[in-house]
């Protein structure tokens, strides 16, 4: 099957008709709805960009596990230079549309549970694997969209799964029957839930023995009977209602994250890939965790460059792009998100291949660029406020322009250097205040903070995978301690 565009990619959403509910609503229509439409427009832009004549050879490659030519964001990374490659699209993706694409977390999810099942199988004889490979293979083949469904509610944190009050906490298997498994459970925070055909839903934590029902992995159309949508609120999310687009900030594109609850859905069996095998739920979490955190050394990035440049732009309409404190700010700025780069580059360099033949990032350096992208976007931010001004915190709404009273003197006193339009001023702000304030914020900062897990959990992983041991060796041979 020919690779989808963007518009046929719509037409697809539109075929599958989800619901959810918006802001105190049961709605349906969402590929139209003013508050959902420019997430799904964000998800466009990865097909699009597979027939983009500038970006096709980097979107596309042949995937061994179809035979056929796919979009990377289905793709089971076959070397290093895959996962660079997919770093470097990324960025490509948030230079176009500056929010969260929203299509990584299925492809991240999709390279975890692939080696893990294989590893499942090596292990205990089951059949998991060659069944995922078909039910992948399938989602190639149509350029699906997949949404990767981790995070569980957890409940009382100082609780394992079995001793919540409530079971359903973590997503659980409620009943194990021939035809398949019935689920129960949610799970929070899910980006780009309602523009997904798919859900691919893993584990949250590792598991124990005696925690079987919660160690399960599977795959269930966005279309299931008992599935249900609670759309998340955004900072400054009604101005996407409102007729002047421009307090918008991104009046394109924007981020989605969305509730998921999962009401005794039944999944058949020939999409279960993990139910009950706990030894392998902490794999496929730190897997997947991984592949994540290496994605945000690209499309943080990528949103960054962004920033970089509204920044710029505005010191510009200010009449002060040459003052050397603002070049100083804007090369911290370059470096900051360079080092970002750097680090989703590092970590995909140095892949290496599993056991099941698809390749995996260098774990601790994939923590290492997450750990960074917990601090960095904050201090890029914080940057482009001191170089945005004040305003951005005071600039009157966009339809005060159009005033005849208001009009005269916004136009009079928010002039900046001459030839520089007001409306073009307000842009470059209100973009800078989406992004650091606004609805953007959403993914710059907080999701750049919690997405593939908080700071805590990178340190964790660093004192795993960091060698202390093997450090402290070095200084004894170097030494000749005892
Ligand atoms: Fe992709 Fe970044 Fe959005 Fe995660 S936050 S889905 S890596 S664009
Ligand atoms: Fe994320």
């Amino acid at each position: 099957m020919a690779l989808k565009t963007g518009d046929e990619y719509i037409q697809s959403l539109k075929e599958l008709d989800l619901k959810a509910h918006v802001m105190g609503q049961a709605a349906g229509g969402l590929t139209s709805h003013a508050l959902v439409e420019p997430s799904m427009r964000a998800v466009a832009q990865t097909y699009d960009c597979a027939h983009d004549p500038q970006s096709k050879d980097l979107f596309r490659v042949i995937s061994p596990l179809c035979n056929e030519e796919v979009n990377r964001f289905t793709h089971l990374h076959q070397s290093a230079q895959d996962l660079v490659n997919k770093v470097r699209m990324q960025r490509h993706c948030g230079n176009l549309t500056g929010c969260c694409f929203q299509r990584c977390v299925g492809m991240d999810a999709a390279n975890a549970v692939y080696s893990s099942t294989f590893d499942i199988d090596a292990a205990t004889g089951s059949a998991y694997h060659q069944r995922f490979k078909e039910y992948w293979a399938w989602v190639q083949k149509n350029d699906l969209v997949v949404d990767g469904a981790m995070t569980d509610p957890k409940g009382d944190r100082g609780k394992r799964p079995k001793d919540q009050t409530d079971p359903d906490m973590y997503l659980r298997i409620k009943e194990r029957r021939q035809d398949g498994v019935i689920i129960s459970g949610a799970k929070l925070h899910q980006t780009g839930m309602l523009n997904s055909h798919e859900i691919l839903i893993m584990p949250t934590i590792s598991l124990r023995p005696g925690e079987e029902p919660w160690a399960v992995c599977c795959a269930v159309p966005t279309t299931a009977p008992g599935v249900r949508y609670i759309y998340g609120r955004q900072t400054s999310d009604t101005r996407k209602l409102e007729s002047c687009r421009l307090d918008v900030g991104n009046p394109k594109f924007g981020g989605q994250e969305v509730l998921t609850v999962f009401e005794d859905v039944l999944v058949p069996w020939e999409r279960v890939f993990m139910a009950g095998e706990t030894a392998f739920s902490g794999t496929l979490v730190e897997r997947f965790a991984s592949y994540h955190r290496q994605s945000y050394g690209g499309c943080k990035v990528g949103v960054g460059d962004l920033l970089i440049g509204a920044a710029a732009l505005a010191a510009q309409m200010n009449g002060v792009a040459a003052a050397s404190h603002i070049r100083e700010k804007l090369v911290e700025m370059i470096h900051l998100n360079e080092t970002l780069y750097s680090c989703g580059l590092a970590c995909s360099a140095m892949g290496q291949p599993t056991a099941s033949g698809n390749y995996l990032v260098d774990m601790l350096l994939a923590n290492v660029c997450k750990l960074n992208v917990t601090r960095f976007p904050y201090e890029l931010a914080r940057l482009a406020t001191d170089i945005g001004g004040g305003l951005l915190g005071t600039m009157p709404a966009a339809a005060d322009l159009e005033d005849p009273v208001a009009g005269p003197y916004i136009r009079k006193y928010l002039k900046a250097a001459d030839g520089v339009a007001v409306e073009d001023r307000f842009k470059v702000l209100r973009f800078i205040e989406n992004l650091v304030a606004g609805a953007g914020s959403v993914a710059y900062l907080i999701e750049s903070m919690h997405g593939a897990g908080p700071p805590t959990a990178q340190r964790i992983m660093i004192g795993r995978q960091g060698d202390l041991e093997g450090k402290m060796q070095k200084v004894k041979s170097l030494l000749d301690l005892a």
